[in-house]
């Protein structure tokens, strides 16, 4: 097998796996109120579909695989669909994304059906502040699936906080202060200019991740991926856009996602969208179809021929303008392209 190596000399081996562009939540740097333009169910790829993309991409040295969405944990069929991923014997990394409202119904199932870990997101530990940021949600749900989650083994848990200045910037270090009894990883995610949410990159509610970072080291944490440059660390799975710090004595660690960092040198990912686009790149509107040839009857051959192609489509670097495009068309969000 010839592994998938771009144009610039990265080995591809993560897949983010979008299963639906449907959600539960409105998170207000995610979703407008009313919500999404939906994709029809025909066009959303099927459970089987999904897994054979997946298989085929493990053949060609895909070996982490995360589900994301929308909400993942709304995709009828998503325990089928772990359980079909987790028996392909080259994916030894499946995690699933999840805003956590679903969890503590699924968390022990989908342990079972062999999800390794998950990622939840929650920006605040306030019930209030948790209505206003999310428009549905109800904090004690996600705190629940936290809880269940790690009852179930799935770990390590991650939890994603997306920072926004005067919304939910306050709370950082009560969020930080989970990893002292808990073994999660909490990482402050920088708000990234996706969607027509009103709000652009850059303006008051961007609260540089860097300066968080600097003022817990400041305050006793240190590096725990010393080896890596300063705005480029790998993350501890492998070569993720975070970068970690730790404080003595605490059970977790702490990391931050910044897309103003350069990320774009060490990416090893590429992403499936539910309706069949494999993305080379989240900051790029490259995308190569891989529903139609498989409705068409494309054999495995083919299709891993197309994967190939998108590898070889991948840019050296994202461009966040590109998005910023691509939204003021209403193209993407994270929510549509998988987060
Ligand atoms: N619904 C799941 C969830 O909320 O975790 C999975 C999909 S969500 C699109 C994936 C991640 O994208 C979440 O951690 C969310 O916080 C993040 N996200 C969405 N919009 C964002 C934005 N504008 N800036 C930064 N992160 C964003
Ligand atoms: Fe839904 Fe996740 Fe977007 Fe929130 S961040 S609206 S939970 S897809």
């Amino acid at each position: 097998m010839t592994k998938l190596i771009d144009p610039f000399g990265r080995e591809i081996t993560y897949l983010r796996v979008s299963v639906t562009d449907r959600c539960n939540l409105r998170c207000i740097y995610c979703m407008p109120e009313e919500g999404v333009k939906l994709k029809s169910h025909s066009d959303i790829l099927r459970i089987e579909e999904l897994a054979r993309i997946v298989n085929i991409a493990s053949g060609l040295g895909i070996t982490r695989v995360r589900l994301t969405g929308g909400e993942t944990l709304v995709r009828q069929g998503i325990l089928a669909l772990v359980s079909l991923l987790s028996e392909i014997p080259g994916i030894c990394d499946l995690s699933m994304s999840t805003n956590g409202v679903l969890l503590s119904k699924f968390a022990t199932r989908l342990s079972q059906a062999g999800l390794n870990r998950v990622n939840v997101s929650l920006d605040t530990l306030k019930p209030e502040r948790f209505k206003r940021i999310t428009r549905h949600g109800k904090l004690e749900s996600v705190l629940a699936g936290l809880e269940a989650a790690e009852g179930a083994g799935l770990s390590p848990i991650k939890i994603n906080t997306v920072v926004m200045k005067g919304v939910n910037h306050d709370e950082i270090r009560d969020l930080a202060m989970l990893t002292k009894d808990h073994p999660w990883i909490v990482r402050f995610i920088e708000f990234m200019p996706f969607w027509n949410n009103g709000w652009k990159f850059g303006a008051g509610y961007v609260m540089p991740i860097s300066e968080i970072r600097n003022e817990m080291i400041a305050r006793g944490a240190y590096v725990i991926n010393p080896n890596a440059g300063e705005n480029n660390q790998r993350d501890q799975a492998g070569k993720g856009p975070a970068n970690y710090i730790k404080f003595p004595e605490f059970k977790g660690s702490i990391g931050f996602i910044s897309l103003r960092d350069h990320i774009c040198s060490n990416c090893n990912r590429i992403r499936l969208t539910a309706d069949g686009l494999l993305l080379p790149c989240l900051l790029s509107n490259i995308s190569v179809d891989l529903r139609t040839p498989l409705r068409d009857g494309a054999d495995d051959g083919f299709i891993a021929g197309l994967i190939r192609k998108a590898v070889s489509l991948k840019p050296e670097n994202g461009e966040i303008a590109q998005v910023e495009v691509a939204c003021s068309g209403g193209n993407p969000s994270l929510s549509k392209i998988g987060g």
